[in-house]
């Protein structure tokens, strides 16, 4: 199974994919990630990279295809992969298919953590966490059972990220919106887009993941 999965910060993309990962042995392909082996792994495209980056310019369409290309002749692929951050806009989706077809692979689903926006907005600003233990917490639906007291570690120390607030998070959603919107009708248009709810327990939304690879 090869898949491309989006959804906006906060709606449980990563959790998601690092499940995938560790349960389905499939392979996490993130452009940032891949770029940063090719340059360390001093390849022929990693090396062109390298300079790009180096003189501060953004990183080319026809770079960021070779090094996927080159990520994709990898043994371990036939695992099934996981497309993350790529591609963004339809050009890139239409790229992205030839280069597939030429090694004879295909995507099977592209599936979308869909989120309500206040729904996101709501469960993002109250969340805090253990400063010692990361047991998360949240003002409104999951406070310490003893105020102030961590559950788990008894500390009383708490934290929230700087991020975490109703303004970050939109402009968090308008840029997945700017950046996704373009790729959706491209797949819609092949009938393999499956949407989710992000919204849901994490476990449902894995289950419903699930669900969709079989
Ligand atoms: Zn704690």
């Amino acid at each position: 199974m090869n898949i491309i999965l989006l959804g906006p910060p906060g709606a449980g993309k990563g959790t998601q994919a690092s499940r995938l990962v560790e349960e389905r042995k499939m392979v996490q392909l993130s452009t940032g990630d891949m770029l940063r082996a090719a340059v360390a792994a001093g390849t022929e495209i990693g090396l062109q990279a390298k300079r790009v980056m180096e003189a501060g310019e953004l990183v080319s369409d026809a770079i960021v295809d070779g090094i996927l290309s080159e990520r994709l002749d990898q043994e371990d692929i036939a695992r099934g992969f996981i497309l993350d951050g790529y591609p963004r806009t339809a050009v890139q989706a239409a790229s992205l298919d030839r280069m597939l077809a030429e090694k004879g692979l295909h995507l099977d689903h592209v599936i979308e953590l869909a989120v309500d926006e206040d729904a996101l907005v709501d469960r993002i600003s109250g969340r805090f966490s253990c400063a010692v233990c990361n047991t998360p917490y949240h003002d409104r639906y999951q406070l310490p059972k003893v105020e102030g007291v961590c559950d788990v570690c008894g500390s009383t120390e708490f934290k929230r990220r700087a991020d975490d607030n109703e303004e970050a998070v939109r402009t968090r959603m308008a840029e997945y919106r700017a950046k996704t919107a373009p790729i959706l009708p491209h797949y819609e248009a092949q009938g393999i887009v499956r949407r989710v709810d992000g919204m849901a327990p994490i476990g449902a939304v894995g289950q419903a993941i699930d669900d969709i690879l079989g």
